[in-house]
């Protein structure tokens, strides 16, 4: 960059911050602005737009275009080439702007005039906030130097409208941050709850974005990193010999806080007039930016750990951490990009709900929060920006939504629904000791899916039969290095012991798929969830399958035992899993250790082929359980882990339900004990189905005990099979409208 392109950034910063810290507000402010980046850029035109909701951009300040036109154009995100920077987040720049295509002229403003244009997004941490144009009569193309320098100026700007600094009295912009935001976002856990946000993370405010005297920001800037450098270098000496994982993030740390390229940018940066702060953000906004497209895991992943160190340099820099003094509100909802599961367990039941910008549904978090039964937001994007700590919130967990700062009407519709579903709890619990006797008299079996110790008291409040699944996978989760037997011994007994002699069924480890390990070797599969993981693992590999099975009998004492093997996909795998509990016996016997009562072994259903084996591998188990979440990703081949095709075939499709009878009929014929302890058990309908076809023992999360029994207890189970045929004979596609009528009819 030239000399002087350096000297004329810094000064156009030097005029933006006396703009900023003169008397006038709001409007007169921005005016202001415009005024000085036209003049400095030595273009006839500078406007500003600002995002007026999260689609429409609106035109605030001009000079040059009709001032009329202020406050009065507005354009949709994608529309015009102000709507294509905004979309994209790229520069525009153009030498012939009427000829470009997506040109949208706006009468109204005069601009036809303006042949050259120059629009940049205004963008803060990957957030985009506006657009600033610059435009001019001659036809040309601004050179790099001048994009650069307004770049700077952008970010600026950034700074500024975050900070509120074009609100005031009579400007039409609203304040950012007081008002009311819905947000939709992904259901992870259900449940609604009403609460103020904790930010998990607050961010750090940069108050000073434009700095006097470059040399002191270089100062501060080496200084910060030094500390940085030394941190990093201190955790990798405390991580020696550790964890490979953490090493590897420690190592990328450190890269990076050593990296030249990066030290340069943000040198060049307060060259140009940034305070050192603003350096380090404008870096991290450019980070973020990408982040937003690569779809690389690993260079996501690295472009995360530039973003974590960012942070932690901004902490030097402004003084503000993690602990900024606020304290927690009595009833938090947490707000974090992203959580890991130890951390929120840290947390534990105080919180009312989760509101996550990232996430999945089936990341350790979301069990973690349906263990604890919070309800649970994912993929609520900008959540993390628009939060404020303190700020009131309601979390909509069945649909996904959050009201962030709700106004008085959408708070008392939400209130209602979280009173009807109170009444509707209240009504559950008067059912709790009553069997789930349908209409025509026959018994379902409802137990519970758990993972955690914190299940455990569910038993009782859910008025579940037992555990039908117990995950034991979060206990290695949860941890940072391989848990010991007798560590596990502990908790299996103690599970044991809370379920006062109901049958708790322990489902060896399912690691692998989305389930992996922070202290195990990632292997890198191309498809994941049909590749190495559960009972293939715990076979190839069974040093852990042997530990896990001795804990689980040195718990059990002399008391019955219930073990279940994941993913069994031919009768082999069972057969040989099996042969791993003979052997265990043997060992423990000679060890001298108390053997339990009796051992039931089972198999998890999971993939469509185990359906299909030997009537004689039938008999041999002594129980199948389907595992509906994996049986139905593999049957319509549609990832459980993909937004856009997890939801898109019905479990009651005609296929399905009558692949469903058929294992049924086949458990019928050899007499094995059936249940089903996928997702779908706990959803009334799709249980009263089960049920209709024969499934007589389903296992759900705790929460959905009342509502299946409600309505299984108001079901005649014979009819709605009759239904359910009808609705396949005639061809139906799913039996879901008919079995709805039948329903309705009966309420
Ligand atoms: C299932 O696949 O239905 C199941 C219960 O196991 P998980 O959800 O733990 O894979
Ligand atoms: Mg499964």
């Amino acid at each position: 960059m030239s000399e002087e392109f350096e000297t004329d950034s810094r000064q156009m910063l030097g005029q933006l911050r006396e703009a900023m810290a003169s008397e006038s507000a709001g409007q007169a402010r921005l005016d202001q602005i415009t005024h000085l980046i036209a003049n400095s850029m030595r273009t006839e035109v500078c406007s500003i737009y600002l995002f007026r909701d999260d689609v429409t951009l609106e035109l605030c300040a001009t000079e040059g275009l009709n001032p009329e036109a202020v406050h009065q154009t507005r354009m949709k995100v994608g529309e015009g080439l102000v709507g294509r920077v905004a979309r994209k987040g790229h520069i525009v720049n153009t030498a012939d702007a009427p000829s470009e295509p997506g040109f949208r002229f706006m009468a109204e403003t005069g601009e036809e005039i303006f042949h050259s244009f120059l629009g940049l997004p205004i963008q803060r941490l990957g957030e985009n906030l506006g657009v600033l144009v610059v435009q001019s009569k001659r036809t040309r193309e601004f050179k790099p130097d001048e994009i650069i320098a307004l770049e700077v100026v952008a970010m600026v700007l950034a700074e500024m409208t975050e900070l509120g600094a074009f609100l005031g009295e009579g400007a039409a912009l609203s304040a950012r941050h007081q008002q009311p935001v819905l947000l939709r976002g992904g259901s992870a856990q259900e449940g609604a709850a009403e609460g103020h946000v904790w930010l998990h993370e607050p961010r750090v405010v940069i108050t000073n974005p434009i700095a006097d005297d470059p040399d002191v920001e270089f100062e501060r800037l080496n200084e910060a990193v030094e500390q940085l450098r030394i941190g990093v270098d201190a955790m990798l000496d405390g991580a020696a010999g550790g964890d490979k994982d953490q090493l590897q993030v420690l190592e990328a740390y450190r890269m990076f806080a050593n990296s030249k390229g990066w030290m340069r940018r943000m040198e060049q940066d307060i060259t140009r007039g940034l305070s050192a702060e603003a350096a380090v953000e404008k870096e991290q906004s450019t980070a973020r930016a990408r982040m937003e497209q690569v779809t690389d895991a690993y260079l996501r992943e690295r472009l995360h750990d530039l973003d974590d160190l960012s942070n932690r340099l901004l902490r030097f820099l402004t003084g503000q951490g993690v602990e900024t003094g606020a304290e927690m509100p009595a009833d938090p909802i947490l707000i974090a990009r992203n959580i890991g599961p130890a951390e929120l367990l840290d947390y534990g039941r105080k919180l009312r709900g989760i509101v996550l910008e990232e996430g999945s549904v089936g990341s350790h978090a979301a069990i973690v929060a349906r263990a604890l039964a919070i309800p649970l937001v994912i993929h609520a994007k900008r959540i993390t920006t628009e939060a404020l700590n303190g700020d009131h919130v309601m979390v909509d967990g069945d649909q996904g939504i959050v009201h962030l700062r709700p106004d008085d009407s959408v708070a008392t519709a939400f209130r209602d629904k979280i009173a009807m579903q109170a009444a509707a709890q209240e009504r559950y619990a008067s059912i709790r000791d009553k069997p789930a006797t349908t209409v025509d008299g026959h018994t379902i079996a409802l137990h519970m899916n758990a993972g955690l110790m914190a299940d455990l008291p569910s038993l009782d409040s859910s008025g579940a039969d037992g555990v039908g699944l117990f995950r034991t996978e979060l206990q290695f989760l949860v941890r940072n290095k391989m848990p010991r037997r007798s560590e596990l011994a502990v908790i299996y007994g103690n599970v044991l012991d809370a379920a006062h002699g109901k049958r708790v069924v322990f489902r060896t480890l399912d690691i692998g798929s989305d389930k992996v390990l922070a202290y195990m070797k990632p292997n890198d599969e191309p498809n994941p969830a049909m590749g190495w993981r559960a009972i293939r693992v715990g076979l190839d590999k069974p040093g852990v399958l042997r530990m896990q099975l001795q804990a689980l009998m040195r718990a059990a004492a002399g008391r019955p035992l219930t073990i279940m093997f994941p993913f069994i996909a031919q009768s082999e795998e069972y057969t040989d899993a099996k042969a791993e509990i003979d052997k265990a016996l043997t060992r423990e016997r000679a060890l001298g250790h108390i053997l339990p009562e009796n051992i039931e072994i089972g198999a998890m259903l999971e993939t469509p082929s185990l359906a299909f084996a030997p009537d004689k591998f039938f008999r041999n188990v002594d129980f199948l359980s389907i595992g509906g979440n994996d049986l139905k990703q593999f049957f319509f081949a549609a990832d459980r882990e993909n937004e856009r095709v997890r939801r898109r075939y019905d479990t009651l499709n005609v296929s399905f339900l009558s692949f469903i009878e058929r294992i049924v009929d086949r458990c019928a014929k050899t007499a094995t004990p059936l249940s089903f302890c996928g997702e779908d058990a706990g959803r009334p309908i799709e249980a009263a189905c089960f049920a209709a076809i024969g499934v007589r023992t389903l296992s759900m999360r705790p929460a959905s005990i009342g509502p299946v029994k409600s309505i299984l207890r108001r079901t005649n189970i014979g009819e709605l099979r009759a239904v359910i045929h009808a609705a396949r004979d005639r061809g139906d596609q799913s039996v879901r409208p008919a079995v709805m009528d039948y329903l309705r009819q009966k309420s």
